[in-house]
């Protein structure tokens, strides 16, 4: 599709009942590495019916689209993004707490999620308390901790598939693994998600969420923009040669910089934007750190952290690049 029609399309949809529509919005402004060129249109919609619209347009038109929730495990491209990103946020936070069911919207603020299952008594996301994202983004990530991801606890979710249509997905659907699920394939929306949590003490919970808190506010950086953790940490690495954190440490590479990109000195599996990093800068550094460790211990790192193309393409970031050991 040529620059033009694209365009013209763009403006279309933006005349539509979409909700709130920002033409050449600054990506860097939509994740927290704070990295990022402008993409074509953002879309916040406000109702399921306008992601609906949403998607079918863009689908049917082969316009490039890309959902988000906050971008905290993004990369976005320098360049931006030639199409539609599709945000779900505020319209989208709504939680309700039924027996020991909770259901909640895609654009659901994590941890407040985690602090309302707290106070009804119930257990199993102490772990997600600290992550700064959204409920979908969670799910699509199936992130968590090491050793838990949120999928444990869905029962069932509701997407926007390719054309537009509303469907309910099993967890079994989901095939949640480690930080993997079906939904990154999919490229379906997640619109709202049950989840189940077994009944806890509200006491013991809120003592495990805030011992988590305070463990994360001790080894995480707090000020410079970042995106958690640059590489997976498996049990089996673990096992084998140990977490990222300590094998990128144990290789000298803390506070080594590529640009506006440093590997934090507080944790070695954070990259900090020290100010004007470039999504490039961030790849270089990545590599670096890859090649380093792989001619160290032999070992191939790879990417929890998934870059974002011009084209709407989402792939780990590690997928970019080429090096001998991948
Ligand atoms: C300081 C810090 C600490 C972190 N700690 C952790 C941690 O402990 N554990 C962990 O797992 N992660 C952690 N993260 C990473 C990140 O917060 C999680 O992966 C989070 O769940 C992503 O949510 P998001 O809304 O930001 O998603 P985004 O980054 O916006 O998107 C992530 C992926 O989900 C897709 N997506 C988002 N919303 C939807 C939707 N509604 N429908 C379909 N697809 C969607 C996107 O297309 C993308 O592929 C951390 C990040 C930071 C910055």
């Amino acid at each position: 599709m040529n620059e033009r029609t694209r365009q013209g399309d763009l403006k279309r949809l933006a005349a539509l009942d979409v909700g709130r529509c920002t033409f050449a919005a600054s990506l860097a402004e939509h994740g927290t590495w704070r990295i990022g060129g402008p993409a074509d249109l953002l879309v916040e919609p406000e109702s399921v019916a306008q992601i609906q619209a949403v998607v079918y347009f863009a689908r049917t038109r082969g316009i490039p689209l890309l959902v988000i929730g906050q971008g905290s495990n993004l990369l976005f491209a320098d360049a931006g993004l030639r199409g539609i990103v599709l945000k779900l946020g505020s319209a989208f936070a709504n939680i309700a707490i039924s027996g020991n069911t909770i259901t909640a919207a895609a654009g659901a603020w994590v941890p407040g999620i985690a602090r309302r299952a707290q106070q009804a008594g119930l257990a199993g996301l102490e772990h997600t308390i600290g992550i700064p994202g959204t409920l979908g983004g969670l799910v699509v990530m199936n992130g968590g901790s090491q050793r838990q991801g949120i999928g444990d606890n869905v029962r069932r979710l509701w997407t926007v598939g390719e054309k537009g249509k509303l469907t309910e997905l099993t967890k079994e659907e989901c095939r949640f693994g480690y930080r993997s699920s079906a939904l990154q394939e999919s490229g379906v929306v997640v619109v709202k998600v049950e989840l189940v949590c077994p009944v806890g003490d509200p006491r013991v919970i809120r003592h495990a969420m805030l011992a988590d808190l305070r463990e994360r506010r001790r080894k995480f950086p707090r000020k410079e923009p970042n995106c958690g953790s640059v590489f997976l940490s498996t049990a089996q690495m673990h096992t084998s040669v140990g977490p990222p954190g300590k094998i990128i440490e144990e290789a000298g590479l803390k506070g080594t910089r590529c640009g506006g990109a440093e590997v934090s000195h507080r944790h070695a599996n954070f990259i900090v934007n020290t100010g004007g990093a470039s999504a490039a800068d961030v790849l270089a550094l990545i590599d670096r750190i890859r090649h380093t460790v792989h001619q160290r211990i032999g070992f191939t790192l790879a990417c929890e952290v998934r870059y974002v193309d011009e084209q709407a393409v989402i792939r780990p970031a590690d997928q970019l690049l080429v090096f001998p050991g991948t």
